[in-house]
This record gives structure tokens, sequence and C-alpha cells, in this order.
């Protein structure tokens, strides 16, 4: 009988790809891509569940003959197969700015993946300070959890959220994520850059998508750092994607299902939140991108 052999694609480089197969844990297989693939424009992503043929264990070769269906598919990054994404920003260093922190909230939340955020170098900050930040985040329908690399604060906490998940992490560039992953997973030797400037970013080191195995289970993509992600999203349909909204919208009304919620007529929804502003400015932003297209 012949064995079939499934695994995770980790990495992908040019037309090579490792592969994690799901029985031999320590060593990846470097595979290329059976070429019945290529015609049919079978595109292989990091973290595709894929079967392999004719591994070759010396040299540690194989092709991929199949990609199994995605549960789910981002495209920036590419990442297939992700159940949730961590969104890791600074207390301070850069300083934690609500408007931008706004901005990658609503970016996950259009994923509709699974969102979990952290705040890094709270050793930077007291124990008030956070109880504060605690409150009005939880007012925005979110619970942080708190971390330090540095001292370690929150970690295990962290480690729980994302064991037997697949978890792409997000965030702008400075905050620590490089140094969050390397204090996860001492394996994978992430090069940790300097926040330095006035405006206190850290160097852009992340080049390219890669899963890295937790030891509690469970994979985590680092990606490319990026700073400002666009609001490229329906205007109607942004308002979805503040959890404070959707929890008024079991108690106030609402006529309109379009209902952009800003000059209407007997819209409950208007005005009565903390971030409303940052709703107006980036539903601005979708109606201009909307209007270009
Ligand atoms: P990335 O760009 O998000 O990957 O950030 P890095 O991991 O490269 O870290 C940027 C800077 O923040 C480095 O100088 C780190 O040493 C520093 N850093 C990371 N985590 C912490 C932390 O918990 N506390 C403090 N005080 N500094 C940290």
């Amino acid at each position: 009988m012949n064995e079939v052999w499934v695994g995770t694609v980790l990495a992908v480089q040019a037309n090579f790809y490792q592969v994690q197969l799901d029985e031999q844990e320590d060593t990846p297989l470097l595979c290329t891509r059976r070429s019945r693939l290529k015609k049919i424009g079978q595109r292989v992503m990091v973290g595709d569940r894929v079967r392999v043929e004719d591994p070759d264990w010396a040299g540690l070769r194989g092709a991929i003959a199949e990609v199994y269906p995605r549960t789910t598919e981002l495209s920036r990054p590419p990442v297939a197969n992700a159940d949730q994404i961590l969104l890791v920003f600074s207390v301070e260093q850069p300083t934690l700015d609500p408007y931008q922190l706004s901005r990658f909230l609503v970016k996950g939340e259009s994923t509709q993946l699974g969102l979990c955020l952290c705040l890094n170098k709270s050793d930077l900050v007291s124990t008030q300070w956070q109880e504060q930040w605690h409150h009005r985040l939880g007012q925005w329908g979110y619970v942080p959890v708190f971390i330090s690399v540095v001292t370690g604060q929150g970690l295990t906490e962290l480690a729980e959220q994302l064991a037997q998940r697949v978890t792409v992490v997000a965030g702008p560039s400075g905050v620590g994520k490089s140094s969050l992953i390397n204090a996860l997973i001492p394996d994978a030797h992430l090069r940790v850059g300097k926040v330095s400037g006035k405006l206190q970013k850290g160097r852009h080191t992340t080049r390219h998508v890669e899963l890295f195995k937790l030891p509690g289970g469970g994979l985590l993509a680092d990606t490319p750092g990026f700073n400002q992600p666009d609001v490229d999203y329906p205007p109607e349909q942004l308002a979805d994607y503040f959890p404070e909204v959707r929890s008024l919208m079991n108690v106030e009304t609402c006529q309109f299902s379009d209902c952009l919620h800003r000059e209407e007529p007997d819209c409950g929804i208007r005005g009565v939140w903390e971030r409303y502003d940052h709703y107006l400015m980036f539903l601005e932003e979708a109606i201009a991108r909307q209007e270009q297209r």
C-alpha cells in the first residue's frame, strides 16, 4: 500500500516549498510543485496543507502533488489556513497611537479571522496606565494582553492564546514583533531592529512570510511590518468592523441596512461611541477609494 504524506508549507522560496510533514516533526522537506499543478494554475501558499509524493529522506526532497482546500486565505500577507491575527503594538517607543491602533484593528476585523491584541513594552508604563487602557479598549470591544518581552510579563497567557492555532503576527515596525517571536520560539532567530530616529520607528527587518512552529503546538507567521494598512473595503461595511457598533446595533436601531451613520435621519448609531471620529476618517478614505475605482 502506498503511504500518503501530508504536511504544511512553512515557507516559499522562489519555486521551492519548505514542507513540514505531519509525521516527520523535525526536518522539513524542500519540495517542488508537480507540473500538473502548474498547468491548472494551482498556487501553493505558506500555510497550505499539501500531499507530498516521493519523499527522498536522504536528500530531504519531495514533490507537492496536491493542495487541499483552504479554510481561510489572506492575500496580504499571503497565508492560507490562518485561524487568527495577533496584533502587536507597543505602549511606548513608539507611543501607542489610538488612531493607528484603530486602523490596524479595523483591517484585522475585515479579514474575518479571530483577533488577539497584545500591547508590548509594558515595562515602560505603570500598572495604572495599563488599567486605564484595559478599560478603554474594553469599551472598543477588545481584551488586550499586556506583555513585556524584557520582563516576561504576559507571555504565558499569550502563549495559551496561540497554542494549536495558526496565527499571523501583524503590527507596525518597532513594536517588538521580532523580539516577541524570538521569545516564544527560540529557534526563530529573527533579527531585532533598533528603534531609531525622531519617529521612533524600528528599522524594517522582516522580509518574507514564514511559519514558525510554536513549542506548545501551533504555527506563527511572521509578516513584513507595515505602518499604514489601507482602508480598502466598501463604505457600508465599515461599521461592521467596529465591535462596539455591532453590540450597539442590538439595542439602538438604525433604519437602513446601507446607512453610513452620518447625516441619515433616525440613525441611533451616529456619534455615540468613542471611536466615532476614527470611523468618520476611515469612511472618507473608503468613499474616496470607491470613487477612484
Ligand atoms: P519589530 O520591528 O516589531 O520586529 O521590533 P523589534 O523586535 O525589532 O524591536 C524593536 C526594539 O524594541 C528593539 O530595540 C527591542 O530590543 C525593543 N523591545 C522589544 N520588546 C521590548 C520590551 O518588551 N520592552 C522594551 N523596553 N523594549 C523592547
